[in-house]
């Protein structure tokens, strides 16, 4: 086993500090409120589940499942795992709490940490995190264009210019993506000997992943595959056109991308991905689907469902490049001690301008006056209130504008109508 400094965090995870920290946190709360707005209630599911719920809910023949999965054998001798991905665990969690017996269709938003055992690499981790959307009990190509309309305008608010990827991979029907699987498989079959290795069994076992392969001479094979648009069903073609249509309608522009399958086995329909520049291989930044079939992979009835997941780690990465400006949190005051005598004081005033809803700071290492004033104006607030200053009579303080220089005298009871002009 290769060692690791044993103080380290583990290979493919890393630490969020500051300031990154603020900027990702921004992001999500600016996510999270932008799904309320649209009626994405926000949810939570364990970090970890029953194995089962993603051997089932994901496919065993898949990547994810297959090959990068965190599953261990806990004390009680059950198989658990730390989630790869968000979605089969909210429909887990919609279906043991009946919420689509409720008013549909169930709206849900999350965000929080994924885990796999990826080879790391520049924006991809074992642990990471994704902001997501889920709408279930809805087969509307309708449910389709808000899902991906909400998306979008999310990327557009923080910035960051994605490009929209879009297709359609059926449903699993012999006159749908069934039947394409057997006409790809024949063309795969017919091109064996030019494929890479390791895309050799994947004839058999899932034809379709090929599109995902990386390998060059699979790639150069499947520039002349047959393309599962030419195959699917006219349902699946109709709900196709209505999705496309209604964004249009939306404003919404995508590219067709008729090679995109995605990685995970419960999509179905509507597939799509986005796409940010300067993130070299690891460029989708987001991605999501149509899962119509995933309820009932997990032993429900038959609920359809639409979403997405947005990698924040890649956000985050393609932001930073994009705008390298630093992010802090926003302080309004810096409360300063001129003497010791005032240190209490101090804490008192900080105390008191946080209950008044102020952001506010103030030293803590009992550095003198000199000290204080630098750790003020590293704080970046606004104003810096000092205590104990002559010119300020009893009852009143002394008060600081950190932009322009200016000090002035401000009694007592003012303070915060002053400290928020
Ligand atoms: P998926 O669940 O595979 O469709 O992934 C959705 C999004 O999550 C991707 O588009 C990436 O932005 C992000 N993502 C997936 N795997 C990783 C990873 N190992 N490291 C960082 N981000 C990831």
């Amino acid at each position: 086993m290769a060692s690791e400094p044993s103080l380290s965090a583990p290979k493919g995870t890393r630490d969020l500090l500051p300031p990154e920290s603020w900027a990702w946190q921004k992001v999500i709360r600016l996510g999270m409120d932008m799904f309320a707005d649209a009626g994405y209630a926000p949810m939570d599911t364990p970090l970890f589940e029953h194995t089962e719920v993603f051997e089932r809910g994901v496919g065993e023949a898949t990547e994810v499942v297959g090959k990068q999965m965190y599953t261990f054998i806990d004390r009680g001798d059950r198989s658990l795992t730390l989630r790869p991905e968000g979605t089969a665990p909210v429909m887990r969690s919609v279906l043991e709490h009946s919420l689509h017996r409720g008013a549909l269709p169930v709206k849900l938003a999350y965000a929080g940490p994924m885990f796999r055992q990826e080879r790391p690499q520049k924006g991809r981790y074992r642990q990471f995190w994704q902001i997501g959307i889920e709408a279930i009990g809805s087969e509307s190509p309708l449910a389709d264009a808000e899902v991906i309309e909400l998306a979008m305008r999310f990327y557009e608010a923080i910035g960051l210019e994605v490009k929209l990827l879009l297709n359609s991979i059926g449903h699993p029907g012999e006159d749908c993506r069934l039947g394409y699987g057997k006409v790809l498989a024949a063309y795969l079959t017919e091109h064996e000997a030019e494929l890479a290795g390791v895309d050799r069994a994947r004839i058999a076992s899932n034809p379709l992943r090929t599109f995902d392969s990386k390998e060059e001479p699979t790639v150069a094979v499947m520039a002349g595959a047959p393309l599962i648009t030419d195959h699917i069903c006219d349902g699946c073609k109709a709900h196709h056109a209505q999705v496309t249509s209604a964004l249009d309608g939306l404003g919404v522009e995508f590219e067709a991308a008729p090679k995109l399958v995605r990685g995970l086995d419960y999509y179905m329909r509507t597939a799509f991905e986005f796409v940010a520049g300067g993130l070299g291989s690891q460029n989708a930044a987001g991605g999501g689907g149509r899962y119509d079939g995933l309820a009932e992979l997990l032993g429900g009835p038959r609920i359809p469902g639409i979403g997405f997941a947005l990698g924040l780690d890649r956000i985050m990465l393609s932001l930073s490049e994009q705008d390298q400006s630093q992010q802090t949190g926003e302080m309004a005051a810096y409360v300063v001690a001129l003497d010791e005598k005032h240190a209490g004081p101090a804490l008192e005033m900080a105390t008191r301008l946080r209950r008044a809803g102020l952001a506010t700071d103030l030293d803590l290492m009992t550095r003198g006056l000199k000290g204080q004033m630098k750790a003020a104006a590293r704080s970046g607030a606004r104003y810096t209130v000092i205590l104990g200053a002559e010119e300020a009579g009893p009852g009143s303080f002394l008060v600081k504008d950190m932009t322009s220089g200016e000090q002035e005298v401000v009694d007592g009871p003012d303070l915060e109508g002053r400290l928020t002009r």
